[in-house]
């Protein structure tokens, strides 16, 4: 069984550094550069009197910040939907497919497929990272909670749940969608415009769904029995994205997605493509590793790590809501102290050549 407690490897848990004696910085700024708005922790004075967290410590593990990559990785991977839908062989394809199988088919079967294998493969190379120490070592840097590591065991227990909310929640939910509002499969595929509206139109929709259903599930009177399960690992892995209740899978993670899909009524390749970016994106930002070029994995982390705060799969109702106000305070912390200490050495490296 897994256990509330974090998982602790290596005997030894890393001390959080201790808070600079200075006082006399200048107020803090958020990652953005913006004066952090409201900051309980912070008096006038600017020094941190919140509580140490032992988490994102190694700046190596926040390089990969709200940045330029993680929209490119998105654009790119929008790009490389509508660049394959424009090659004559993909129109000829879909005609031959559907003639084949029949659109309810290629709904059905084809989007499960598709989208199970794609979670598998980039899951099971998360999984990889996590358990073998040659390549974990290369990407240790960029560990957000480098204290914690998985056991086989509670992977098997994850595996096992992955397993069955892939049959029995996403497998019949799919079927919904494929027997009462299925897409086109024809050849008459979409263009630029279409492609780039109907991605962020259900992006919208994921935003809206799971923030409220997410914040809503951290009620007191819901979280023991629908969402208590997925809260067990304080450092996640990519795995856990879907390690969660039944309940919790229809509502949460695939209910918004499902809204989206039915509200636009898109072809069937830009439900793929939505289905999967999204899969990308939940198992790359429950990894606990932070590397640059994919996307930010700092603020769901942050969610799994102090529960009360970061909802929304994108941030934007979180930062309109003001429900990510003393994450923001952190890494402004954070980035405070690496200045510090960068200042430091420079006037200790130039006191040495200058003895
Ligand atoms: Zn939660
Ligand atoms: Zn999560």
């Amino acid at each position: 069984m897994i256990s509330d407690s974090p998982i602790i490897m290596g005997g030894a848990v890393r001390r959080p550094a201790p808070a600079p004696a200075s006082a006399s910085m200048s107020p803090l700024k958020n990652g953005n550069g913006k004066d952090a708005k409201a900051d309980d922790n912070k008096p006038a004075g600017g020094t941190y009197k919140g509580k140490e967290h032992n988490w994102a410590l190694q700046a190596s593990a926040r390089i990969n910040q709200d940045g330029i990559w993680q929209h490119v990785l998105t654009v790119g991977i929008i790009y490389l939907t509508y660049w394959i839908n424009q090659q004559p062989a993909t129109g000829q394809l879909y005609d031959s497919l559907t003639a084949k199988y029949g659109t309810f088919n290629i709904n059905l079967w084809g989007t499960w497929i598709v989208s199970s294998a794609v979670y598998w493969i980039i899951g099971l190379i998360f999984m990889a990272f996590d358990m073998n120490d040659t390549l974990h070592a290369t990407v240790a840097r960029f560990k957000i909670q480098p204290d914690r590591r998985i056991t086989w065991q509670e992977y098997r227990q994850v595996l096992r749940c992955v397993l069955k909310n892939q049959i029995f929640v996403n497998l019949p939910l799919i079927y919904l969608v494929a027997r009462f509002s299925p897409l086109d499969t024809s050849s008459n595929l979409p263009g630029w415009w279409k492609t780039f509206g109907v991605y962020f139109g259900c992006m919208f929709c994921e935003e809206a769904g799971f923030y409220s259903v997410h914040r809503l599930v951290h009620h007191p009177k819901l979280y023991a029995r629908v969402h208590k399960m997925h809260h067990q690992f304080t450092a996640p892995v990519a795995f856990a994205s879907t390690y969660c209740t039944m309940a919790e899978q229809v509502f949460s993670n695939i209910g918004p997605i499902a809204i989206g899909i039915v509200l636009m009524r898109p072809h069937w390749s830009l439900m793929i493509l939505f289905f999967c970016s999204l899969e990308i994106g939940t198992l790359t930002t429950h990894s606990d590793y932070n590397i640059p070029g994919l996307y930010d994995a700092l603020v769901h982390d942050w969610h799994h790590y102090a529960f009360t705060e970061n909802f929304g799969p994108t941030g934007l109702l979180d930062d309109i809501l003001g429900t990510n106000k003393q994450f923001k305070v952190w890494l402004s912390e954070l980035r405070r102290r690496d200045n510090e200490g960068w200042r430091r050495s420079a006037r200790e490296a130039l006191a040495e050549a200058t003895q």
